[in-house]
């Protein structure tokens, strides 16, 4: 679950990380009154669950109230890489002669967390991972033991951070550690923190990620989720208990356990197709579920064909079957499946889906190559 600017800034806050002062607006009114409290000038900040807002123009400078009520009305109204923005965040201005980046996230090959720094923070920070990666700096940590003076110093060191500021750094870089820590993190990042022109650190902006798994033991970060702001296939699926995650392509896929979706989703790879998404119906699904999740698939107009591959345990291929044909009977397009059933009660489900016009095939590799054939892509 990824978090706004504005809620990631308001944790890293109570941190004690220097932001700046600023609210949250719905509309250009709202955006008008705060501007008017700060002073006039202020930035404009569209509130979207994306990276590189400045570059796509959502972040504007405004210098007097007027303009900010106009930058606020336009920022509204605009599309960043397809979300509309419904809210946005004004800020007071806070001049600055460096932008730094700092932040915390998880190394998977190392199994450890790693907090990283930069000089070079601000818009470009990919690309200076990518063609100077020498300015980035990478400390792992252990867990249990969290960050400690003497890696914060070396940080500060490896960025080149003037000496009077190392005691501000190693509270922000500790606050930062512990936002991590305590909200079940997968990132929390501050880009960029910038030395403003009074010699101070100050957070400019803050993106976290939380590991969804945890969320049960955080209710406060359940409340603040914004629905609206994620993909709507995806809250959908949640309601129903199915883990559904949106791809690009145009096969759908409909699998009991993750493993095995994952499985799918190489071999029709492998096979020259795309899926359009990653979808678990988890184990003795019901065929209400099963309904349900083919329609999920369906409601994306990229799919051109549904491949279902199900390997009976706990869940029942019966059952399955028969969720099956009541989506087709409720299904508004012709859209082909194909469909491969092997395990519990597998031969009952075949003899169900006899009379449709679902296409079986004996095994996954036959499957996902007919699959493709139909979606218009290429087979081997
Ligand atoms: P992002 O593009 O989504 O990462 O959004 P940011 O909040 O990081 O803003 C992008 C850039 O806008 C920053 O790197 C800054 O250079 C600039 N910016 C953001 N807030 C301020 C501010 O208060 N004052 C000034 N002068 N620049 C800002
Ligand atoms: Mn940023």
């Amino acid at each position: 679950m990824r978090l706004h600017e504005y809620q990631s800034k308001s944790i890293f806050s109570h941190y004690g990380i220097p932001i700046p002062k600023g609210r949250i607006a719905n509309t250009a009114g709202e955006a008008k009154q705060i501007a008017e409290e700060l002073g006039g000038r202020v930035v404009i900040k569209a509130q979207v669950l994306i990276g590189g807002r400045g570059k796509a123009g959502g972040i504007r400078l405004a210098k007097s109230v007027e303009e900010a009520e106009e930058l606020a009305t336009h920022i509204l109204s605009m599309d960043l890489k397809g979300l509309p923005v419904r809210r946005v965040l004004v800020d007071e201005i806070v001049s600055f002669n460096r932008e730094i980046y700092l932040g915390i996230t998880n190394d998977r090959m190392e199994r450890k967390p790693v907090i990283i720094a930069s000089g070079a923070g601000g818009v470009d920070i990919e690309e200076v991972a990518v063609e100077n990666p020498e300015k980035i700096i990478k400390i792992h940590l252990d867990a249990p033991f969290g960050l400690h003076d003497f890696q914060t110093r070396n940080l500060a060191i490896g960025i080149d951070l003037p000496r009077e500021l190392w005691k501000s750094f190693n509270q922000i870089a500790k606050g930062l550690w512990k936002a991590f820590k305590e909200n079940d993190a997968a990132i929390a990042e501050i880009n960029p923190l910038v030395i403003t022109n009074q010699g101070m650190l100050m957070a400019l902006d803050g993106k976290m990620v939380v590991d969804e798994n945890a969320l049960f033991r955080h209710p406060e970060l359940v409340e603040i989720r914004d629905l609206d702001a994620e993909e709507p296939a995806e809250v959908e699926a949640r309601k129903y208990g199915l883990s559904f995650i949106k791809l690009e392509g145009n096969i759908g896929c409909m699998v009991n356990g993750a493993g095995l979706a994952m499985a799918t989703l190489d071999i029709i790879k492998e096979n020259g197709g795309s899926p359009s998404n990653f979808l678990d119906i988890g184990g003795g699904a019901s065929s209400e579920k099963v309904t349900t999740a083919i329609r999920i698939i369906c409601a994306d107009p990229a799919v051109k064909v549904i491949l279902i591959n199900i390997f009976g345990g706990i869940t029942r291929c019966d059952e399955v079957a028969r969720g099956i044909l009541s989506a087709i009977n409720e299904l508004q397009k012709e859209i082909p499946l194909v469909i491969r059933l092997a395990g519990t009660n597998a031969e009952k489900g075949l003899e169900l889906l006899s009379e449709s016009r679902i296409e079986t095939a004996s095994n996954l590799v036959e499957a996902a190559r007919k699959a493709v054939e139909l979606a218009g892509g290429e087979s081997r």
